[in-house]
């Protein structure tokens, strides 16, 4: 009898200390703060006339530069957006960070470490210089070489079957199945003479872990996975969830590789800008030349943005204002601490 009285009172307490905690998550982040947040982000951004679409892959010169589209969403799995979200823009260098997140699950942190690096290069995203400077180490899997280690590093017998590996983890981190841009995929895959002597170079320092031809070829396939800014959000939203989508409730990859991930994202997920961004935002990101960029709040939401224009770094022009202002506008700031 006492003891089932202890088990009451532990019971009670117990679930007014959790209906406290998730109050005050639902203060913080209300439905009418985050689609006012949209709202005003959408408005005043839309017109913005910088930037220019990425040319140097034709195709990507052709998509229509005034798809502009927001989606975030939380860890609870609500989807909020605002403008264009059926459009759908490839993925470009988005991906390497769901890729990265893929060799670590399957490897571990430590080789993600030793056998491609984690420190930002401070380079253009292709450069072959950051190869050469270090011998081809201590690169890091969001830019070009390190991106092409990592999918040289994704388990599969073939090139078939790590393809097919990676675009069914890319589709899980988005909870639906993603396809391929075929007109971006053939474009550059006639045009990536770049990228096939970076993944040569690194085959002669013995960093390239599977055949530099096929292994820049799924390379390019995996950047031209078609998506759309919800998307991107699920996909953000799936790492500031710890790993398991939020919205189909799959365990993608687990927590300690979201731990491992997202530092890389903040300290290289915007190519050599990527110390400003962090510095404006807080935030773990990663752009590509498509004109997506998706944002993680840890333990809150992911938030992905498309709009083709990029600056002189290749980041989506619109995609880090909408961003910043969200983020500045929720005060959802990581590092915005309110002193006790
Ligand atoms: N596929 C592109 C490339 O290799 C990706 C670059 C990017 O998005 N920054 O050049």
């Amino acid at each position: 009898m006492k003891n089932s009285l202890l088990v009451l009172v532990f019971a009670l307490s117990a679930s007014f200390l959790m209906s406290c905690a998730t109050a005050q998550v639902a203060t913080n982040l209300t439905p009418d703060k985050i689609n006012a947040a949209l709202d005003e982000a959408y408005n005043k951004f839309k017109d913005v006339k910088e930037g220019k679409n990425a040319d140097y892959i034709k195709e990507l010169a052709t998509v229509d530069s005034k798809i502009f589209g927001i989606a975030l969403v939380t860890t609870d799995g609500t989807v909020y957006t605002k403008g264009d979200i059926s459009s759908m823009v490839s993925i470009q260098s988005v991906s390497k960070a769901f890729v990265a997140a893929q060799v670590i699950e399957e490897m571990g942190h430590q080789a993600m470490q030793d056998k491609i690096g984690v420190d930002a290069t401070g380079e253009v995203f292709n450069s072959i210089v950051a190869v050469e400077r270090m011998r081809g180490k201590e690169i890091n899997a969001l830019v070009n070489p390190g991106a092409i280690a990592a999918t040289s590093l994704v388990a599969g017998k073939d090139s078939a079957a790590i393809w097919k590996s990676i675009l069914m983890k890319q589709s899980d981190f988005a909870g639906r199945q993603l396809g391929l841009n075929m007109p971006v995929y053939i474009s550059e895959a006639g045009d990536n003479l770049r990228n096939q002597a970076i993944a040569h170079l690194l085959k002669a320092y013995g960093r390239m872990y599977f055949d530099p031809v096929q292994a820049t070829d799924i390379y390019t396939k995996q950047c031209a996975i078609n998506v759309s800014a919800k998307d991107l959000a699920t996909m953000g939203a799936t790492l500031a969830n710890g790993g398991v989508n939020p919205v189909t409730k799959k365990k993608v990859v687990s927590p300690e590789t979201v731990m491992y991930t997202l530092p890389v994202m903040a300290t290289a997920g915007l190519y050599d800008d990527s110390g400003i961004w962090y510095y404006n935002s807080g935030l773990p990101a990663k752009s590509g030349v498509g004109g997506g960029i998706v944002a993680v709040c840890p333990g809150k939401f992911g938030i992905g943005v498309v709009s083709p224009p990029l600056d002189a770094a290749g980041n989506s022009v619109k995609a880090q204002m909408v961003i910043k202002y969200v983020v500045e506008k929720l005060g959802v700031n990581p590092f915005l601490i309110q002193p006790k």
